[in-house]
């Protein structure tokens, strides 16, 4: 007997392996097996058990990983068409769709033998030889370790124990272990003292047990380290010596305020009813949920789950990333109770992997979930919603570059299932899919209880400048409308969507920018790290008092980030209470939702931030939106340039006058002609959709056609460019139905050194995009280019 298996890599092919008598019986379609792949071993999915002989020599399969399938046959169809459709290997494809790989970690672990052990004893009596061999099995009398950690301890530590395992003291063993729940963040971790010793240890570990010892009861590990330095290091270390224990905290999913179902109002049910309708009919049906900001979309959503569940079918909800807050996942467990369950990415691995078993057993109905979650082993999938279809974060940015959205569609048609696409401002490609009758549209044109949308000004920031002489942040328009929400206890959210102080550093006498050491980009100046960072690699650099190619000392810091815009708020409102949200004040999840709550309660009166605070929150007290700059990103050589920026200003926008008082928007703008802001800022989709649509169709954009941006990627700028000429003359002349830009350098020439040149690749049709992709990853493979060189991006959803 036989298995073909799908290894992950750049490989079209399946591997086919022997199968060893013990697992004959227990392989099937969609379990992962440990084999043999070169010199490596390696986890694969089995795609089929035959008994055809393969030629040649075949290796044996070595482990059974899965008693029942990861992938049952419906999840594999899907990850065939993922492959086919984003031109992504199968292995890699089904890799990222397993929830699991994550809990089994290969790894070699080396323990001592016992003569091993006799010679550590004796280099303990012969006192110090602190050669790394000696080193080494020190260490391990202690007690087996890992190959990685070893290396990392040690120097040349792989040779040195292959030396020692010849001379039979050591021993190595091929693990597939539960991932190291010591590897959690402090913040879920509870210490406790265990036992006192009168070993030697380091400073912070001698601190930090004697602080236990007289504090007894278990901590939690983050919240030591304002009382011992270095408590989170020192507790792992102090845990591999067994003197303190370690546990895992349970994820502390608060539960918010319940909020009963509301009675839908007509719209709402109008809506709904039809979505019911459609899950009564059985089949797939596709919708396209348009609803205004604050218009009760996820009532709608619930109400359809109900509908679900009660024809005995489960139903899963995407959201984005940023979108699965305990809020929202309280919300749910409120309504559906035990059955939900939750793929959040604060869970550990094992947490996923129980609660992926929680779905798959049929225990939990209810799914909600961000991206990935659209692999999750939904029993009798009935419906999928996406929430806020449009979002970015929906398309994976790495091999299988796949989206979200556009999965869940090929899902839902393949289970029999009813989708719901819902937004404010839908991406073109749903819109565009609704017009010619892909999928059929429903209506929220009000906000609940008639409340009135946002009343939006544009500010012009010419003319501001003009009258006051001044490059002021804020105009006195929205200073005015601070002052004003300030002294009627209502709240102000301001967005200016770029982090950091100062965006980049100019030298006035030679012009010369400070660029990153790895990247084409200007590094950023972040004020409170005492750093200059680069967005792309996060290098650090220092802060230039002098320009690093002619030593004047005119250096100049500009464009503003919100960094600066807070510090700018607590000068011009010096008793108002400011919190800002973006990714620098926003290490862990646990502050993103720390820094809303406190919003939410009234702690602060005014929440600067980047793209995270336009996100679908509903907080009622919020009167005033401010966009310090809305020509961010509007001038990105991008095609969506536009649309993102019409969605994120409509989408901040809708964050005003949720509640009882009605509210205003304030736009800052130098381009208050462009028909995005127009657009954003009369918070019409009706009007942005048919304009930008023309746009699309003139230039074979998205919607139109069928889109890939093909990147040639190496740490040699003339191998990028040579390899990018090289697949640039395959496609010159243009094959019949194709349109070709480029090759080009990359908007970013540079990323993490490495060159990239990219073109575009327009086709009539899917299937001429997929065969003519299918032409370019002959060819890179013919010429035994490194895979990763090659980039081939399927929808891309950004050309930078
Ligand atoms: P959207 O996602 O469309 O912006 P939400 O779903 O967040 O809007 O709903 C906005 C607010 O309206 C929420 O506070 C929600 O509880 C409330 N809401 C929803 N439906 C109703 C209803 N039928 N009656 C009263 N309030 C409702
Ligand atoms: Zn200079
Ligand atoms: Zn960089």
């Amino acid at each position: 007997m036989y298995c073909d298996v799908s290894v992950p890599g750049p490989l079209e092919e399946p591997f086919t392996y022997r199968l060893p008598e013990t697992m004959r019986h227990r392989v099937a379609p969609g379990c992962r097996v440990l084999a043999p792949f070169g010199s490596r071993t390696v986890t694969g999915v089995v795609l089929r058990v035959h008994a055809e002989a393969p030629q040649g020599s075949v290796r044996e399969a070595l482990r059974l990983l899965d008693e029942q399938p990861a992938l049952e046959e419906d999840l594999l169809k899907l990850g065939r068409w993922i492959s086919d459709y984003y031109c992504c290997p199968l292995g890699e494809t089904l890799r990222a769709m397993t929830p699991l790989a994550a809990d089994i970690r290969r790894g070699r672990v080396y323990s001592l033998t016992s003569s091993g052990h006799d010679a550590a004893r004796q280099l303990h009596l012969n006192g110090a030889s602190d050669d790394a061999a000696s080193q080494l099995l020190r260490l391990l009398d202690v007690r087996p370790l890992s190959a990685s950690y070893l290396t990392k301890k040690i120097p040349n530590a792989r040779s040195i124990l292959r030396a020692l395992e010849k001379k039979g003291l050591v021993e190595m063993e091929e693990r597939t272990e539960e991932r190291d729940p010591l590897r959690a963040a402090a913040s879920r971790l509870r210490v406790e003292f265990r036992a006192r010793t009168e070993q030697k240890m380091g400073k912070a570990e001698r601190e930090l047990l004697s602080y236990l010892e007289l504090h007894p009861g278990s901590h939690n590990l983050a919240s030591l380290e304002s009382s011992v330095a270095k408590a989170s290091v020192a507790a792992r270390a102090l845990a591999r010596r067994e003197l303190v224990t370690l546990a895992l905290q349970p994820l502390n999913v608060s539960f918010g305020t319940p909020r009963s179902p509301h009675a839908l109002n007509s719209h709402q049910q109008a809506a709904f009813s039809l979505i019911a309708a459609a899950l009564q009919t059985g089949g797939f049906h596709a919708f396209l949920l348009e609803g205004v900001t604050g218009s009760g979309k996820t009532e709608v959503y619930l109400n359809a789950i109900d509908a679900a569940l009660a024809l005995g079918r489960s139903a899963l909800l995407l959201v984005p990333e940023i979108g699965l807050t305990p809020a929202v996942a309280g919300q749910f467990h409120h309504r559906f109770g035990e059955r939900v369950a939750i793929l959040h990415s604060a869970f550990l691995d094992s947490e996923r992997a129980q609660q992926w078993r929680r779905i798959r057993s049929g225990e939990a109905q209810v799914v909600v979930a961000t991206r990935s979650g659209v692999f999750a082993p939904m029993q009798n999938l009935g419906l999928i919603v996406v929430d806020e279809e449009h979002d970015h974060s929906y398309k994976q940015q790495e091999t299988p570059r796949y989206h979200g959205r556009d999965v869940a569609v090929v899902r839902a048609r393949d289970a029999g299932a009813t989708i719901v696409l819902g937004s404010a401002t839908p991406s073109l490609e749903s819109r565009y899919n609704a017009e010619r009758g892909k999928y059929r549209r429903l209506e929220l044109p009000e906000r609940i209880e008639n409340r009135p949308l946002p009343r939006v000004e544009l500010i012009d920031m010419r003319q501001e400048f003009l009258e006051t002489r001044k490059q002021h942040t804020f105009s006195r328009a929205l200073i005015a409308a601070v002052e004003e929400r300030l002294a009627n206890g209502e709240q102000t959210m301001l967005l200016l969507n770029r982090r950091g102080f100062s965006s980049f550093v100019v030298c006035r006498a030679c012009g010369e920018r400070v660029d990153c050491v790895n990247c084409s980009v200007a590094l950023t100046y972040h004020r409170r790290d005492r750093r200059m960072l680069c967005h792309y690699c996060n290098y650090s650099g220092r802060i230039p008092d002098r320009c690093p190619k002619c030593d004047s000392e005119y250096v100049q810091f500009l464009g503003t980030g919100s960094e600066r815009v807070e510090e700018e708020l607590h000068l011009a409102f010096p008793r108002a209470k400011i919190a800002r949200l973006d990714r620098d004040t926003v290490r862990a999840k646990r502050d993103y939702e720390a820094i809303l709550a406190g919003f939410r309660e009234g702690s602060y009166d005014i929440l600067v931030g980047t793209q995270m605070i336009a996100k679908g929150h509903d907080i009622p007290n919020v009167t005033l939106v401010g966009i310090v700059n809305a020509d961010v990103g509007l001038g990105l050589p991008d095609f969506r340039a536009a649309e993102r920026t019409f969605q994120l200003l409509t989408q901040a926008a809708g964050r005003a006058g949720r509640g009882a008082t009605p509210g205003i928007v304030l736009i800052q703008t130098l381009n208050p002609d462009h028909y995005a802001i127009c657009c954003a800022a009369a918070q019409s989709y009706e009007m942005f959709y048919p304009k930008e649509i023309e746009f699309r169709r003139l230039m074979w954009y998205p919607p139109f056609g069928a889109l890939a941006n093909v990147v040639v990627r190496s740490s040699k700028e003339e191998e990028a460019l040579v390899r990018s000429g090289e697949l640039g003359r395959i496609l010159n002349p243009p094959p019949e139905g194709i349109k070709v830009l480029g090759p080009a350098p990359a908007a970013v020439v540079r990323i993490k050194t490495e060159y990239r040149y990219q073109m575009l690749v327009k086709a009539s049709s899917r299937k001429r995009l997929g065969e003519v992709m299918k032409e370019l990853r002959r060819f890179a493979a013919s010429q035994r280019w490194n895979p990763a060189s090659l980039l081939i991006d399927v929808d891309p959803m950004t050309l930078l």
